[in-house]
Parts: structure tokens; C-alpha cells; sequence
């Protein structure tokens, strides 16, 4: 029998990430393989539009291929048009009003719900992460770790600051309450390099705190995150409150960032196409209230500097995974390594060698390090990249991959060294397996190469030598600096990811500032000190109580 205590949801705990898969386990790599085939039978998996609950096929598809094997259709996605998305603003507004005003702790439970869903369905997920954005097992698995982790971490947010608080009493007699309160509709922009983690991320927050969301994911990747749409709805989510509708950015992107009722725009993918939703978005069009909240983390050239003092057996390893894990596509990538005068030449030939020995293959296989890059523009301009390498600088390592070429979207690996911090290869965002070496006289002419380009994402130091490490926290330019470590690879919570100068603008994700991004803070400010009281109300009874 159903009583009221039943409605209320159990107390979430402490916070914990969710813990990566042992592939050293033989029952985990048995288990990742049925997963890849459980996944395979299923494709070309069917993605419609999501508006409203309701399942919506359009004449336009889209298909989304296994970047390692191009001939490989892993699913055919609609694409929405700019009147699917007036469609989708109008039912996520009707939804907003009852969404809102639901207790934050009955919103946080649907995300718990969705994240043990997502537990149990992880190697799934990951096998489609492997076969549509061609990760290798490990990356696939991170990913999905991190969209559980967003759910769990974001859920718990909401019940902390969903609390409503009493401020200071200036007077007797007056009462001062601050509350949160959720923005509106908000429009949410996915990439397809974290194709689940992302977008779950950027979405669950905005939900959790009360908005209704418009979800577009990469044309890339809408396979994935679809599957993620179906498990929340699974998990108890009303429909009206996220829809779902893939299609072409410069189409139903571009609409959903223009439209007057859209109040938030949250945004993951490159510098060029973030800052023209920032220029998009600061028009007022007619009919609109709000002037539009905008995040958008976008691009880095992050470099990695090996002082004298470094411990050159941890700093190559370190160097080598962060710049060619899933290809150079973590926006957290290293592209460009600091070498000091010391260690120049030994780091070199070390990178050459270690180079020479990275795994390259189909990213099912569970030894690939490095696979394909997503897509043929992606091939080309690396590409293009590489020749200039070829005829600009000097050559350490350009990988052989001729073995895939053909048959996927495979580029070689590559490492040059450059004589000028300013040359593009130093400059430009790449986003693919290709390393930059530079040389610096001194730790200061290593962070003043550091610090040279317009980005601040992440960044590291490989070095025993206290002061250098001090100064690196206080004088290099990085939203998430690490020091002798890798450098991608964030954790939600321990280490809250994003950047600034041209990496981005909005509060740090998996950390305690973002849901705040979400919400508008108001006070009611009350005088308690009537003329008379009509009734004894509950309020005026409580502060004659304080
Ligand atoms: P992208 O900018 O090409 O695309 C991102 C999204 O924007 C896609 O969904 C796309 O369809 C959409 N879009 C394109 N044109 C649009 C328009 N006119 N209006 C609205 N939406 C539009 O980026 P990408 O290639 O998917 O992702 C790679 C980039 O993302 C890299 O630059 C990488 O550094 C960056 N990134 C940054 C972070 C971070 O946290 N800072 C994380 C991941 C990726």
C-alpha cells in the first residue's frame, strides 16, 4: 500500500565515483566483447527525433559510421529542421511549470535512477562509444563512468543547493529568504568526442535543476546519446522535459540558439562555432524576455613542460598518452611538449621510441592505444597538418598506417619539433595525434611558451624541483593544471574540468559551482512587524520564534 513516506525519496549519501572496469579481469574482457557483438546486432540503430514523448522520423537522415571501418553504418539519425525546433521550445515551455515546482529531491532521484540504469547497461553504452566515436575500450568505459558520475554528483548539487536558506536579520521583525529558482527552456550543443559523458553532463544539470532541456547532439555521434534520452524517460522522467533532436548545427543548432524563448544555451565543441552562438545569442529578438545565459567550453593547445629535474622515465609515458589517447581528441590533449635544455635530447629519443612501439589498430581490439580520428574532415585536416610538419619542421615520428587507410578514417601519429613557439603547429588547435616539441633555455622561457596561445585548458609540469612546481600554480595559464601526471583524464568532483581565455566561459563541470550556471538566485525580503495579523501565520509564528 502506497503511503505518503513512500513518496519521499531515500537520502542519496556521499558522493562516490564510479569505479573504472579491471580488463585485466578475463570475465570483464568476455563481458566487453559480448557487448560489442549485443551492440553490432543492432545497427543500423534507428534514431527519430525526440519532441514531447513522441518518436518523430524525418525525410532527411543522417548516417553515423564507425570511424575505423567507414562501410559500417552504426545508426541512421532524422535531422531536425527549424520548425522541429519551435515544436520542441513550445512543449519543453508547457512542461517548465510543472517541472520547475518539483520537489529538487524528486528531480535528483530520476537522475539516481538513470545513473543505475546506465551501471547496469555500462558495458553497452561503452561498446557503442567504441563503434560510433571509435574510443578504445578504456577511453569508451571512462566516458561512461563520467556521465554516471555527472548523474550521481549533479543530483546530490541539486539537494545542497535546493535548500532554501534565511539570511542575516538586519531588523527585528524582518525575514530574508534566498532561493534558486530554474531559468526556463535551455538549449544544450553537444561534440561527439565525449559523445555520452558530455551531453549527459550539460543536460543532467540543467534538468536536475529544474529546466527543461533541448538536447542536440554531434552529427557525428547521435547514436549514443540517444540511448541516453530513452533511459531517462525509462527512469521516470516526464517526457516534456527533455526532447531530443539530432540534425545539422548550422540548422536546428543555429535555431535553437536564436530562438526568443530558449533562455540558456549550453555549448561544448570548437572555438569558431562557440564564439558565433556567444555573438547569436547576445541578440534580443522580438517576443524574448531574458537575455540568454550562454556556456561554452571550446578549444586548448595544452602543453606539458619536462624541466631538468624531471623524472624522464614517468614524464615520457605521461606525455606520449596524453597526446595520443583516443587520437589527440581530448580536448584535454597534449599537443605541445616543453622541453628544457637538459633534457632535450633524451626526451626526444625517448618520444621517438615510445612513438614507435604505440599500438595502433581498430579501437575494438582491446590492445589498440591509438585509433582513428572521427571523420574525413577531421582526417584532412590533420592531414594538412602533417605535410606542413613535413615541409616546416623537423620530423620526429610520422606513424605508419597504411595498413587502415582505406578502410577507416586512420592518420598517422606524428612529432615535430619547431625552433618558434609562434609557428602554427605550435599555435593551432590540431585535435588529433599530433605533438608539438619545443625547446626553453629556462622554467621561465618554458611558461612564457606555455602561456603564448589564446587558450587556457589544461596544462602540465614533469619536475622535482619544488619552486618550479610552485611557480607553475601560480604563473601557468590552465584551468586544470597537473603536475607530474598525464594531463587528461578528469575526474567529476576531485577535478572539476574547464577553461578560460579563449577555452571557454562558464563555471567549472563536475565542480560545486556549475548547477549554480542553471539557476537564478531571488531573495523575498519580508516585514514582519504587521499592524494587526489577520491569522497567525505559519511564517509570521517561525520568526517570532527565531
Ligand atoms: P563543433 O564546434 O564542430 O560542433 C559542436 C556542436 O556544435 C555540434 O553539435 C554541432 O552540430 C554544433 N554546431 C555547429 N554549428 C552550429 C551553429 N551554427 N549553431 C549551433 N550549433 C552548431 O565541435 P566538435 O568538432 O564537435 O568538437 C571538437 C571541439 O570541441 C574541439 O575544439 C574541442 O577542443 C572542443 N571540446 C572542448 C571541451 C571543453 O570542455 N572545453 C570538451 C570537449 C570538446
Amino acid at each position: 500500500m502506497s503511503t505518503m513516506l513512500d513518496a519521499t525519496p531515500a537520502p542519496l549519501g556521499e558522493f562516490r565515483n564510479q569505479p573504472p572496469t579491471d580488463f585485466s579481469k578475463r570475465e570483464s574482457r568476455e563481458s566487453f566483447k559480448a557487448a560489442l557483438a549485443q551492440a553490432r546486432a543492432k545497427f543500423p540503430v534507428a534514431v527519430p527525433l525526440v519532441i514531447d514523448g513522441q518518436r518523430i522520423e524525418t525525410a532527411e537522415k543522417i548516417d553515423s559510421v564507425n570511424p575505423a571501418q567507414f562501410t559500417e553504418v552504426v545508426g541512421t539519425s532524422a535531422s531536425a529542421s527549424a520548425a522541429h525546433v519551435d515544436q520542441a521550445v513550445l512543449a519543453a515551455r508547457a512542461a517548465f511549470r510543472s517541472w520547475s515546482r518539483t520537489e529538487p529531491e524528486e528531480r535528483a532521484g530520476v537522475l539516481i535512477a538513470a545513473a543505475n540504469l546506465l551501471k547496469a547497461r555500462k558495458h553497452f553504452f561503452a561498446a557503442i562509444a567504441v563503434l560510433e566515436s571509435g574510443k578504445a575500450w578504456r577511453e569508451a568505459d571512462a566516458d561512461v563512468d563520467e556521465a554516471i558520475d555527472f548523474l550521481e554528483f549533479y543530483a546530490r548539487e541539486m539537494v545542497r543547493i535546493g535548500q532554501p536558506r534565511r539570511l542575516q536579520h538586519y531588523l527585528l521583525g524582518e525575514r530574508n529568504d534566498l532561493t534558486y529558482h530554474a531559468l526556463g527552456v535551455v538549449g544544450v550543443i553537444g561534440p561527439w568526442n565525449f559523445p555520452l559523458a558530455i551531453p549527459v553532463g550539460m543536460a543532467a544539470a540543467a534538468i536536475v535543476a529544474g529546466n527543461t532541456v533541448i538536447l542536440k547532439p554531434a552529427e557525428q555521434t547521435p547514436v549514443i546519446t540517444s540511448l541516453w534520452v530513452d533511459l531517462m524517460l525509462e527512469a521516470g522522467l516526464p517526457p516534456g522535459v527533455l526532447h531530443y533532436l539530432p540534425g545539422r548545427g548550422e540548422v536546428c543548432g543555429a535555431r535553437l540558439v536564436q530562438h526568443p524563448d530558449v533562455n540558456m544555451i549550453v555549448f561544448t565543441g570548437s572555438r569558431e562555432v562557440g564564439l558565433h552562438i556567444i555573438r547569436e545569442a547576445a541578440t534580443v529578438r522580438d517576443g524574448q524576455h531574458f537575455v540568454k545565459r550562454v556556456v561554452t567550453e571550446m578549444g586548448g593547445k595544452n602543453a606539458l613542460i619536462v624541466d631538468g629535474s624531471a623524472d624522464v622515465d614517468a614524464a615520457v609515458p605521461d606525455v606520449l598518452y596524453s597526446a595520443f589517447g583516443f587520437s589527440g581528441q581530448k580536448c584535454s590533449a597534449c599537443s605541445r611538449v616543453i622541453l628544457l635544455e637538459e633534457v632535450y635530447d633524451e626526451v626526444v629519443t625517448r618520444l621517438k621510441e615510445g612513438a614507435h612501439s604505440l599500438k595502433i589498430g581498430l579501437p575494438e581490439h582491446p590492445a589498440t592505444q591509438v585509433g582513428p580520428v572521427i571523420d574525413a574532415d577531421a582526417a584532412a585536416k590533420v592531414r594538412r597538418y602533417v605535410e606542413l610538419g613535413r615541409s616546416q619542421a623537423k620530423p620526429i615520428h610520422i606513424g605508419d598506417v597504411s595498413k587502415y587507410v582505406g578502410e577507416g578514417f586512420f592518420v598517422p601519429p606524428s612529432i615535430f619539433t619547431v625552433d618558434s613557439a609562434r609557428h602554427a603547429l605550435a599555435q593551432e588547435e590540431i585535435f588529433g595525434p599530433v605533438l608539438t616539441v619545443l625547446r626553453a633555455k629556462d622554467f621561465d622561457e618554458a611558461l612564457e611558451i606555455a602561456n603564448s596561445t589564446p587558450y587556457a585548458l589544461t596544462g602540465g609540469v614533469h619536475s622535482r624541483t619544488p619552486s618550479n612546481l610552485r611557480r607553475a600554480r601560480e604563473e601557468f595559464q590552465a584551468g586544470n593544471l597537473y603536475l607530474n601526471r598525464t594531463i587528461t583524464g578528469a575526474i567529476v568532483g576531485r577535478q572539476p574540468f574547464g577553461g578560460y581565455r579563449l577555452s571557454g566561459i562558464g563555471s567549472k563541470a563536475g565542480g560545486p559551482d556549475y548547477l549554480r550556471q542553471f539557476l537564478v538566485a531571488r531573495v523575498a525580503t519580508e516585514n514582519m512587524m504587521r499592524n494587526g495579523v489577520a491569522s497567525l501565520t505559519e511564517s509570521a509564528v517561525q520568526t517570532w520564534e527565531d
